[in-house]
């Protein structure tokens, strides 16, 4: 096993900027240690670290879909409908265990970035609950005890592990760390070496327990006991048992992610040949493995994780940043512009999204925030319900988006769980540091307090309805003048950029972070022009179809912004160089649409309406029936 050093720190307590009564940084009194451990400081240190709770704050477009689903979804849950099944205890297959954790990872984010008391209390009282249901033994879950390990079990002790960690993480209450403790105690009397394998049971070759590993590695830094990271490192060298998902070799070796588990279709008509490639479970595996990889600084994990993103890069993210056709890897980048009614997962794209933040705080390489990004304006806001109360469980190329139906017999569905944990993460995304100073990764109307390297405050506004105009104004107040680098993400797709620092240009390449190096003075300004040009762009194999795109969005046809066949071949061509001279509409489109296009013909005759594809669809019902790939004429 790799040598891990043992540092006795400050635990892991957010800084609450908003509760001053959390003490943190200088000045804080260090705790007792726990019994049997210590905090360990991770042997990997990140490029990229997230500002403290309360830090970020957006308004515009993003900044209210981020309020309605604070409102209406996160705060208005029914916490009584969640703790149900953990007081039944009678599942047999169900996955009504996970819905606790996933919601309460997204309140605590939703508390980290507003502050607001009342969602403190809503937490305080679901763990609480959660915590009345823990039996002697240490088990916090919905089976029976002779249903301990069958099916979803050890999934949804995996959520149940992440929620308390993350309540831990704000309140430093030793409490809520000790019952994580005795629940991971009991899970390591169940599964082991000499005892049960942790891969019988699990109807997707051990990749649904395996994910046990985030929450293991994250509980092992929390305290030290080296029985969590014993167990971390057993589960990875008992992935190739024949019962067990073989993931490490399989993403080393570059297997295809659709191909990794061959087996008959699922029995439910989808296009792809995935197989069993279940696709949100799979990722979840490699977020555990880059949380073990910080611990440990194997560079097989490394190795492994880096391959497995560009792996599904490469064969399945589609042109809506998302992936997988009935919830599995399917080859979906190569035949995206198929038939394809199941498609894109709001689970896939949210663990997508949050798997790129892992990588991008790994390595600071601003090709995981276009992933982000790319992800959240088209897939992940085009699953949100228009008053944020629900979630559509897929969102397809094509079709019609629907409500996410209830599972389980309860009031819940995996995807309505899920969207708001990737939409409240989007805060942490935005803007970073690193060594050297801030890391802007999202653009728009965005306000952060970052502390330099200092320890000065720095406020960062930026100014811009990006992306409806690539225009992005950024003022710096600082009480004096300091050095620092401040860091600008330049998408990949941004070929022609401006960037001005008091009127003075500035050389920026595309894909790349613009590192801005100098003395800043309060009041500095720097003007940033991205390169919104409208684009037609061909699909992956498939000249016979185009897509249109403008900076991150993809645009699609609507049924309610025309009278003919919305899947009608058209007649489109671009100039030379790809683009396309289309106009951003501001008025006269329907009230539920964000951003409306006009996009020329080829004969010059007329134009083509079209509509961001977050808003496409946006009615659940055929009145907007849409499509993103176009049949040329
Ligand atoms: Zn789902």
């Amino acid at each position: 096993m790799t040598k891990i050093r043992l540092i006795r720190t400050i635990p892991f307590l957010s800084t609450l900027i908003f509760a001053s009564a959390v003490a943190s940084g200088a000045g804080a009194e260090m705790p007792p240690p726990l019994t049997g451990g210590e905090t360990v400081q991770p042997s990997i240190a990140d490029a990229q670290s997230p500002l403290p709770a309360g830090a970020v704050h957006f308004q515009g477009y993003l900044g209210q879909q981020l309020d309605l689903c604070i409102t209406n979804r996160i705060a208005a849950q029914d916490v009584e409908e969640l703790l149900r099944p953990f007081r039944e205890r009678k599942d047999i297959n169900e996955w009504r265990s996970e819905f606790w954790g996933k919601w309460i990872t997204s309140a605590i984010a939703a508390y980290r970035y507003t502050g607001d008391p009342k969602l403190k209390e809503i937490i305080d009282r679901a763990v609480n609950g959660l915590l009345e249901t823990q039996t002697p033994d240490g088990y916090i879950g919905s089976y029976p005890d002779q249903g301990h390990r069958k099916s979803w079990d050890i999934w949804g002790r995996k959520y149940t592990l992440l929620g308390l960690l993350a309540w831990y993480d704000v309140t430093g209450d030793k409490k809520i760390l000790e019952a994580a403790c005795r629940h991971a105690d009991f899970l390591l009397s169940e599964v082991g070496p000499g005892k049960a394998s942790p891969f019988e049971n699990d109807r997707w070759h051990g990749l649904a327990s395996s994910s046990v590993l985030e929450p293991m590695s994250l509980l092992y830094r929390h305290t030290g006991r080296p029985q969590y990271l014993e167990f971390c490192e057993y589960l990875v060298h008992r992935w190739p048992d024949p019962q067990g998902p073989d993931i490490l070799h399989k993403a080393l070796a570059d297997v295809p992610v659709f191909a990794m588990f061959p087996g008959p279709k699922p029995v439910v008509k989808n296009y792809g040949d995935g197989g069993e490639s279940k696709a949100y479970e799979m990722m979840s595996c490699f977020e555990g493995l880059t949380e073990l990889y910080r611990l440990t600084g194997a560079p097989a994990y490394r190795e492994a994780v880096g391959k497995i993103h560009d792996n599904i890069d490469r064969s399945e993210i589609t042109i809506t940043g998302s992936g997988s056709d009935w919830e599995r890897w399917c080859d979906g980048r190569r035949r995206q512009s198929l038939p394809w009614h199941t498609g894109m997962e709001t689970c896939v794209t949210a663990t997508w999204i949050k798997f790129s933040f892992q990588l991008l705080r790994l390595t600071g390489d601003s090709r995981y925030a276009d992933d982000i990004e790319q992800a959240a304006c088209n897939a992940l806001l085009g699953a949100q319900s228009l008053d944020g109360t629900w979630w559509a469980g897929d969102t397809p190329l094509a079709g019609t988006k629907r409500k996410a139906s209830l599972q389980c017999g309860m009031n819940m569905n995996c995807c309505v769980a899920n969207g708001p944990r990737a939409l409240l993460l989007l805060p942490q995304v935005a803007v970073t540091r690193d060594a050297l100073g801030p890391v802007i990764n999202l653009y728009g109307q965005i306000d952060a307090h970052v502390e330099l390297p200092s320890g000065h405050q720095l406020r960062l506004e930026q100014f811009s309805d990006y992306p409806q105009t690539g225009v992005v104004r950024i003022r710096l107040t600082l009480d004096q003048p300091e050095s620092f680098t401040l860091k600008l993400r330049i998408p990949a797709w941004s070929e022609k950029t401006r960037l001005t620092i008091n009127g003075r240009t500035q050389k920026v390449a595309p894909g790349l972070y613009a590192a801005l190096a100098r003395s800043w003075r309060p009041g500095d300004e720097i003007l940033l022009t991205l390169d919104l040009r409208t684009r037609l762009v061909a699909a992956p194999g498939d000249p016979t179809h185009v897509a249109v795109t403008r900076g991150p969005i993809v645009f699609a046809r609507d049924q309610r912004l025309e009278s003919g066949d919305v899947d009608a071949p058209v007649a489109l061509r671009a100039d030379r160089h790809g683009f396309i001279a289309a106009l951003l509409e501001t008025e006269g489109k329907p009230k539920e649409v964000w951003l409306a296009l006009k996009v020329p013909m080829a004969d010059g005759t007329a134009t083509l309406p079209m509509c961001d594809f977050a808003s496409a669809g946006n009615t659940w019902d055929r009145k907007s029936q849409y499509r993103v790939w176009l049949p040329l004429k």
